[in-house]
């Protein structure tokens, strides 16, 4: 009872650390790619809407109805648009999403507002409309960012809870809040809707907090906590981008192991996974800021260092030269074996354009270097 209920402490410390936290990078790439999806759909949304005040009038709605209906629904698709333009950009503006998901809420209290003018149950009781919060808030969940989601659930219970509450204290008779069409408003049925608005929110945030920990998982080498191979490949080009930017260099060193096999055949493959978190954490050690190191596979690894190829040299051969000099005891009292490892650099712009190309090179080098006789670091072709 103890443990359980220090997990689940636990967990929902880790549920709000995620949850208020700036996404990393990656996740921050994956939400723009959302950001877009959620602007292709408000678009077609708002296109879709324009059948609502038709079929209004058609149903033997209002005339003033539906002249509201579609001044609003005109309005929503030409933003919608000018959102579109904007997610589609290249460029990516941090301050988008959080725009987007307030232009959402706020539209659909604007709505309800004007609805509200001219019928106050309309505005309080109008189902499809209100609905848009719900949409919303769940569409927060294509972006990734638990911020988000609290931040447009709270608007839009505000944003409500504000309008509910200014009708309630406008209309002087309670007969206006009964009408054929929408039923009569009650206090209690619209703080079952504040309550549901904040269940779509609890469980919106709960699909980002369960996302975040999957391409966390995804991303992760369950061996080491190194970053994987998926991991570099989604992150590498973002990383480019960023030194790029600033005018750095960037070398991409492919680290293995010598004679792994033997480690393996010698003390087991139990001691071998030992071995490897061994040399890891040696390596590790020796990292600085800005360096990243991740786990290809087996017992080949890609370390990132910011620097020119000659500097990136000096680094990994001393790296290189620690590894040798820290030996790995398999258990309690057994002889200490050596480990070694192998590798080759290549630096970008020079080597190639991309890691593929980066990798295609280091390789080649690394190869060379367990010809010469492995425990060693080349830079060049021979
Ligand atoms: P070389 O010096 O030529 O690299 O020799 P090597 O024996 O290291 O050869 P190679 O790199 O081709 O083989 C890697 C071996 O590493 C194969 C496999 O037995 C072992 N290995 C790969 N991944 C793991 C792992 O996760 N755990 C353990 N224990 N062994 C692994
Ligand atoms: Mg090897
Ligand atoms: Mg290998």
């Amino acid at each position: 009872m103890g443990a359980f209920e220090t997990d689940a402490v636990a967990g929902l410390r880790d549920f709000r650390r995620r949850l208020l936290a700036r996404p990393d990078a990656l996740m921050l790439e994956l939400g723009a790619g959302g950001e877009l999806l959620v602007a292709r759909l408000r678009a077609l949304l708002s296109m879709a809407m324009l059948s609502m005040p038709l079929v209004n009038l058609l149903a033997g709605g209002k005339a003033s109805e539906t002249m509201v209906g579609l001044f609003g629904v005109v309005l929503a698709i030409v933003l919608s648009q000018a959102w579109l333009a904007l997610a589609r950009q290249r460029q990516r503006h941090r301050w988008l999403p959080w725009a987007t998901a307030a232009y959402d809420v706020s539209l659909t209290t604007l709505v309800l507002a004007i609805l509200a003018v001219d019928s106050p149950v309309t505005g309080l009781n109008s189902m499809v409309v209100w609905a848009f919060y719900l949409v919303s808030i769940a569409m927060t969940a294509l972006r990734n960012d638990g911020r988000l989601t609290l931040f447009s659930g709270a608007l839009a219970i505000a944003q409500y809870g504000v309008l509910a509450a200014a009708i309630f204290a406008l209309v002087p008779n309670p007969d206006q809040l009964a009408s054929i069409d929408y039923g009569t408003v009650t206090a209690s049925n619209q703080i079952q809707r504040l309550v549901l608005l904040a269940l779509m929110t609890a469980i919106t945030a709960t699909i980002v907090y369960r996302m975040q920990k999957l391409v966390d998982m995804s991303g992760t080498d369950g061996l080491t906590g190194l970053p994987n191979r998926t991991w570099l490949v989604h992150r590498f080009p973002v990383m480019l981008d960023a030194i790029r930017g600033q005018g750095g260099s960037l070398a991409v060193c492919l680290i293995d192991l010598d004679y792994f096999k033997r480690i393996n055949d010698e003390v087991g493959h139990l001691a071998g996974d030992r071995a490897l978190r061994h040399v890891v954490g040696v390596l590790r050690q020796q990292m600085q800021e800005g360096d990243w190191l991740a786990r290809l596979g087996g017992e080949e690894f890609a370390l990132l260092l910011p620097l020119p190829l000659g500097r990136a040299w000096e680094r990994l051969e001393a790296m290189r030269r620690t590894v040798a000099t820290q030996p790995f005891a398999p258990e309690h009292g057994a002889e200490l074996m050596r480990l070694t490892f192998s590798a080759g650099i290549a630096s970008w712009p020079q080597d190639g354009a991309d890691l593929s190309q980066l990798l295609r090179r280091a390789d080649l080098r690394l190869r060379h270097a367990k010809l010469e006789g492995r425990n060693r670091v080349l830079a060049r072709d021979p």
